[in-house]
């Protein structure tokens, strides 16, 4: 089975985006997943298709209404689907690695898309839908979240990178941060290539990578050291 991403958007014309490009874009092409976008707007209430209102209790902005956003998911989610429903949102859990694995390894994600000041509470609720974080800070839609949501994914997936062994080394896998990159020429504005590169032996060139991984991980992200730290000592 493919990987299915249904994405319920006021912009659908930013699907796929820049997924349609390169790496997944190809993907996309051969079948390797597909990529819906359902118009939030078609759901609209009334002659103006209304998709928001006000904030109960006042404030600024709009909601997105509940009645209207339940409908784009109820037509999209068929009662089989066990796809994981998401809504993309600054309060959700912070996106990491391990998540994106585990999406991928599903067969698909439904996106919710938020827009003004979010959506109403009880379709959160009801609909059971996680929140999802890209990071701490505020975008003006979730549609650019879902695509880097989605970017994440699709790279995992079964055929779609070029060599399969590049995701194992990556930053963020074993709670490290990735070793720094060298390519020709060897000679660059007069720096040269760490020796231990060019050695050829394979083993030492392990260990310096390893090393620099490790150091860069605890000067840059002492957080991620000590999580890599609490694992090992579970081991
Ligand atoms: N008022 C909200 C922010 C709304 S931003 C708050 O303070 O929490 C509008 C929409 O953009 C959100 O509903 C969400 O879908 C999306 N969005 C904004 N920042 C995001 C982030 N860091 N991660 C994921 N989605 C985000």
């Amino acid at each position: 089975m493919t990987f299915s991403a249904s994405i319920i958007t006021l912009y659908p014309d930013m699907f796929p985006g820049s997924l349609g490009q390169s790496l997944a874009g190809r993907a996309l092409e051969r079948g390797d997943w597909s990529c819906e976008a359902i118009p939030l707007r078609d759901f609209g209430d009334g002659k103006h298709a209304n998709v928001d209102d006000t904030p109960a209790g006042g404030g600024a902005g709009m909601v997105l209404r509940a009645d209207v956003l339940s409908q784009a998911i109820d037509s999209v989610i068929q009662p089989e689907d066990t796809r994981p429903r998401l809504l993309m949102s600054p309060r959700g859990k912070p996106l990491t690695q391990k998540r994106v694995r585990e999406f991928a390894a599903g067969d698909g994600v439904v996106i919710v898309c938020g827009r003004f000041e979010g959506v109403d509470q009880r379709v959160i609720d009801a609909r059971n839908l996680e929140e999802v974080s890209i990071g701490d800070y505020i975008l003006s839609g979730g549609e650019v979240a879902a695509t880097v949501l989605l970017d994440a994914i699709v790279r995992l997936l079964p055929g779609v990178m070029g060599n399969d062994a590049s995701g194992t080394h990556e930053s963020f896998e074993n709670d490290l941060l990735e070793h720094p990159h060298y390519t020709r020429p060897a000679v660059w504005e007069g720096q040269t290539i760490p020796e231990v590169l060019t050695s050829g032996n394979h083993k030492k060139i392990a260990e310096w990578q390893q090393e620099q991984s490790e150091a860069l991980t605890k000067s840059r992200r002492p957080d991620l050291m000590a999580k890599r730290q609490k694992t090992l000592d579970k081991d």
